[in-house]
């Protein structure tokens, strides 16, 4: 280990002081520049001794290209230095610590604020299409408490590093490491996606997926063949499960590919704040107050509600004071546009609804003598009383389409007559009122960072404009 007990190692042109944490291969110390800015900066110790043999001119290598690199979600490696026993890396430093402490100080992370962590997280593996080995909520460092960014630390080593010593003792937590890490020693990059479920995982459920009381409980669970998991509480979004389940899957073979985890809904990193988000915002916006300007309204609030889903990161990408102030004030004035729409929208709702019925009760008359239509239509009603219910779309929708399903055959089988009219009709009701929800569902899912939100003072209003009840 690097740094001797009695002290941080002495180092040229820098003041060392407390030690801000030790991993698997290093230990990390604050320090000042003793040049005139004081600037401060993390230095990372690495032993040489810890690295494979041979490996110390790669790393060295690595290190200089690191060294070029800047990316606002990575920790920036300003110089280095090196001595007989060590390598010290000179870091920013990142103040808000690391995401496991993040994690635990809170217990748990809701899901949308997780989802950023996601994004930021991985928005440099995605660009650059390159691989970090190992993952884990310890080599993720937030710059500040306050607007925490996250960054990733430890770039770059793993390639370096096996996780076996020479003694064949595994180096670092299995905790975070993909099952064919620790059991088959034979991997690829796919093991990142198998790291980014476990930290998602513990984000979500306040701890790993293998926790486990002892080390022998520990290889039982990384060595079994069941299917992970999930904890029913807290609930989760079925687009979070889904992903969870598909990033926690033991065999590389069958985990899901960068590509489908990439354009997964709820990785969603159409809506990661980026320097495309206000110009996304503004052509939505654009879009809206036309269908707006001619009359169609739920068009207009789809429009608007899509258009804040831009907003709000590019108020998160935006540091300008003054242009952040600007955008604030135009989002407030749609927010207030979406509002009056709610309201038009959901009074020709009712309306809707109450047509939709009076003319199935009729249908459910001249069906008495068909079970099969009469049970569809049953499925229908329970449809609409699911949609009357907060937060009911979902299974309202579910059961549309279900009731549309048998529907639809019945109706290529009944003959010409006032019926088949009546139940044609139902049929494009059923259609219509699915296509509402649809886009209800698709509003109630935006995806506000709330946390920025919830700063901004913006969240509620928002929120409650997008919507309908
Ligand atoms: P290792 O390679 O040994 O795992 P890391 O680079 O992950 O070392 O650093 C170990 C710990 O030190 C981290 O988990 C974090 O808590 C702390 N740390 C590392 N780099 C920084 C930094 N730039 N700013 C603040 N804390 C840091
Ligand atoms: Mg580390």
């Amino acid at each position: 280990m690097a740094g001797p007990a009695w002290g941080p190692p002495r180092l040229d042109g820098f003041i060392l002081t407390e030690r801000l944490g030790s991993g698997t291969y290093a230990t990390v110390y604050k320090a000042y520049a003793k040049k005139d800015t004081r600037e401060v900066v993390a230095i990372k110790c690495v032993a040489k001794k810890s690295l494979n043999k041979a490996s110390v001119e790669n790393l060295l290598t690595e290190i200089e290209i690191l060294k070029g690199i800047r990316h606002p979600h990575i920790v920036h490696l300003k110089d280095f230095q090196w001595d007989s026993d060590n390598i010290y890396l000179i870091m920013e430093f990142c103040a808000g610590g690391d995401l496991s402490r993040f994690i635990h100080t809170r217990r748990i992370l809701p899901e949308k604020v997780a989802r950023v962590f996601m994004q930021h997280a991985l928005q440099f593996l995605h660009e650059r299409n390159i691989s970090h080995l190992d993952l884990k909520p310890q080599n993720i460092l937030l710059s500040s408490l306050e607007k925490p960014h996250l960054k990733l630390a430890d770039f770059g080593f793993a390639q370096h590093m096996s996780p076996w010593d020479e003694k064949h003792v595994l180096r670092g937590s299995p905790l975070y490491m993909a099952p064919e890490m620790v059991c088959q020693r034979q991997y690829d990059a796919r093991v990142d996606l198998w790291s980014v479920g476990v930290i998602l995982y513990e984000a979500l459920f306040g701890q790993p997926p293998f926790a486990s009381r002892s080390f022998s409980e520990l290889e039982e669970k990384i060595r079994s063949n069941r299917v992970i998991e999930l904890p029913l509480r807290p609930p989760l979004s079925r687009d979070c499960r889904d992903l969870l389940q598909r990033l926690l899957e033991r065999d590389p073979n069958r985990r899901i590919s960068f590509q489908d985890f990439f354009a997964h809904p709820w990785v969603d990193l159409e809506h990661m704040p980026s320097r495309e988000s206000l110009a996304r915002a503004t052509a939505l916006v654009v879009q809206a107050v036309k269908k707006d300007q001619d009359g169609e309204a739920v068009a207009a609030l789809s429009l608007y509600c899509q258009a804040l889903d831009f907003f709000v990161p590019a108020l998160h990408y935006e540091v300008d004071a003054q242009r952040k102030e600007a955008i604030k004030a135009k989002v407030r004035q749609y927010v207030s546009r979406a509002e009056e729409l709610k309201a038009i929208v959901s009074s020709s709702n009712q309306a809707l609804l109450k047509q939709g019925t009076s003319a199935r009760d009729l249908l459910r008359e001249m069906a008495r003598d068909k079970p099969r239509l009469l049970a569809a239509l049953e499925v229908a009603s329970a449809a609409t009383a699911k949609e009357e219910e907060a937060g009911g779309e979902q299974d309202a929708l579910d059961l549309y389409q279900h009731g549309l399903g048998e529907l639809l055959v019945l109706l290529a089988a009944e003959p010409p007559g006032r019926r088949r009219e009546l139940l044609h009709t139902e049929v494009q009701n059923l259609m219509a009122r699915a296509e509402y929800l649809k886009e209800q569902v698709k509003m109630r899912e935006s995806h506000w960072a709330a946390e920025t939100l919830d700063k901004e003072g913006l969240s509620e209003s928002v929120r409650s404009s997008c919507t309908l009840q």
